[in-house]
């Protein structure tokens, strides 16, 4: 019998895999993707944000744990358990070295991503490295991959893990760790969790999916079912505003366009609905395609000048263009008079400045709601631009109630052998909101402990059984 099973194949399994092997415990790592789609959302990430008292390597400046603490708190409402959030801060200062070790490579990150430099730590070549790398690393330290093997059900007794269940097939371990995802590319239970809204609509109809298709949430249904302590609502998820031609799954990192706190957003009635200046992008990025699931159709419109080309990172895919704003409107099927209005009303309402976006700038409006707190510019200087938007989860929050050890609980006991890592436990750390970099935190944080924890689990088990 294999000492420990770990089921997931992305970030948090493999930084599991790899911890439980180099403690000793023989590793079976059960992938539901077949091997060129291997890694879940983990193939398109792009840092990890780290805390940090002094410049390193590629990190600028000092990131230190009470500012990180601070962001976390603010983005998430208070929604977090700051136990285990100071945890994975922390663990972020000092995992670095580990990753190297295990081939993960790191770059200063590119001008115009975000305002990251300081905070995060990019990967170079992306999520795709850094997975293969660990893949790679796993392999030869004899850790067993099998892919096209998912999970659906699993035997515990009293707490105890016994087996994991794929169809008739059963395999055996004497510990595992869960590190399969969340539940964001199973629609039907999107479907379930965001309802219908007071226009008859179901939100969720019109959402698409930024990460893999084989997180479906199959693991943390049958938790729930089996009574494992849950924590987080269902409806909230990691959603960012993504250009609307987007796939449904996979569409990654290119479908991101990040220009919203540079211009405006409309939505299908072409009227404002948020603050686009609120704060810097990377503390706001994810909170839009909620609001856009919020709005008419679940599309937002999000309308630029030429000012504001070469401020941020071009999308892959050009917006739509007019050298008038009626014919911006009219190619984008908006009423081109109430377009026109919200426009000429935002920019008589900008007042003048020192436009930055590298700060919180004094460009705002006055007398206009939502108001635009920074870098609120008038929108007058042709070509105009637009990209139309829909809601794109990322990832969502519910998920397994955990403690420092990792471990899943039933009705407040701990599980012997039992862990949790990742995306599956995130929502313990994040109740809502997101702080760019932070899920690569939580996923080498409790990726790491739980793989620690159950090769101590499973070696502890053999000790006895040879006692
Ligand atoms: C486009 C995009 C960009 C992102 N960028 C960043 C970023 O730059 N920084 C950051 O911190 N976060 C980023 N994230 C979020 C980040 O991807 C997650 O926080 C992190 O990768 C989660 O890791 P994980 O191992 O928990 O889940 P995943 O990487 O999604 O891995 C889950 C794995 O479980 C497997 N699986 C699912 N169900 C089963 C089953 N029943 N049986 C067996 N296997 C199963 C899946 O195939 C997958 O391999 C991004 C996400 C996306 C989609």
């Amino acid at each position: 019998m294999v000492d420990v099973l770990v089921i997931g194949g992305g970030n948090a399994a493999l930084c599991a895999a790899l911890m439980a092997r180099e403690a000793g415990a023989t590793v079976l790592l059960l992938e539901s993707a077949p091997r060129e789609w291997r890694g879940g959302n983990s193939m398109h990430v792009r840092n990890l944000r780290c805390m940090h008292d002094a410049p390193q390597d590629v990190l600028l400046e000092a990131y230190p744990e009470e500012e990180f603490w601070q962001d976390l708190l603010k983005v998430t409402g208070g929604a977090t358990d700051e136990k285990l959030a100071r945890l994975v801060i922390r663990a972020s200062s000092h995992c670095r070295d580990w990753m190297r070790r295990h081939g993960v490579r790191f770059q200063p990150s590119l001008a115009g991503t975000l305002h990251l430099s300081r905070t995060n730590a990019f990967f170079m070549g992306g999520g795709k490295a850094l997975v293969n790398a660990y893949y790679r690393s796993a392999e030869q330290l004899g850790v067993k991959v099998r892919y096209d093997s998912p999970v659906d059900a699993l035997e515990i007794d009293g707490g105890r893990f016994i087996a994991a269940r794929i169809g008739s097939e059963r395999i055996e371990a004497k510990a595992c760790v869960l590190a399969c995802g969340g539940f964001e590319s199973n629609l039907e239970w999107q479907r379930e969790a965001w309802g219908q809204n007071e226009r008859g609509e179901w939100p969720a109809d019109n959402f698409l999916v930024r990460g893999t298709r084989f997180n479906r949430g199959v693991l943390l249904k049958f938790m729930m079912d089996a009574g494992a302590d849950i924590v987080g609502d269902p409806s909230q998820a990691h959603c960012v505003a993504i250009d609307a031609r987007a796939p449904l799954y996979d569409g990654g990192i290119v479908t991101r366009v990040d220009c919203v706190s540079l211009g405006v957003m409309l939505n299908q009635e072409a009227q404002r609905f948020y603050d686009e200046g609120e704060d810097f992008w990377p503390k706001r990025y994810a909170i839009w395609g909620r609001l856009v699931a919020q709005q008419p159709q679940q599309i937002g419109y999000c309308i630029i000048d030429s000012k504001a080309v070469g401020r941020f990172m071009p999308p892959v895919f050009p917006g739509v263009q007019a050298q008038t704003l009626p014919e911006l409107a009219r190619q984008l099927e908006l009423e081109p008079a109430a377009f026109v209005k919200t426009l000429s009303d935002f920019n008589a309402a900008c007042r003048p400045g020192s436009f930055d976006h590298t700060v919180l700038d004094d460009c705002r409006t006055e007398g206009l709601a939502p108001a635009k707190s920074h870098w609120a510019l008038p929108i007058d200087t042709p070509p105009f631009y637009a990209y139309a938007l829909r809601p794109g989860i990322t990832f969502t929050y519910l998920g397994l109630k955990t403690n420092e050890m990792a471990t899943v609980h039933f009705g407040g006991a701990a599980s012997p052998n039992l862990f949790v890592a990742g995306e599956m436990m995130a929502g313990n750390v994040l109740g809502r909101g997101y702080t760019a970099g932070v899920g690569m935190s939580i996923g080498t944080a409790f990726g790491r402990i739980a793989g620690t924890q159950a090769a101590a689990a499973a070696l502890k088990d053999e000790a006895y059984a040879t006692a």
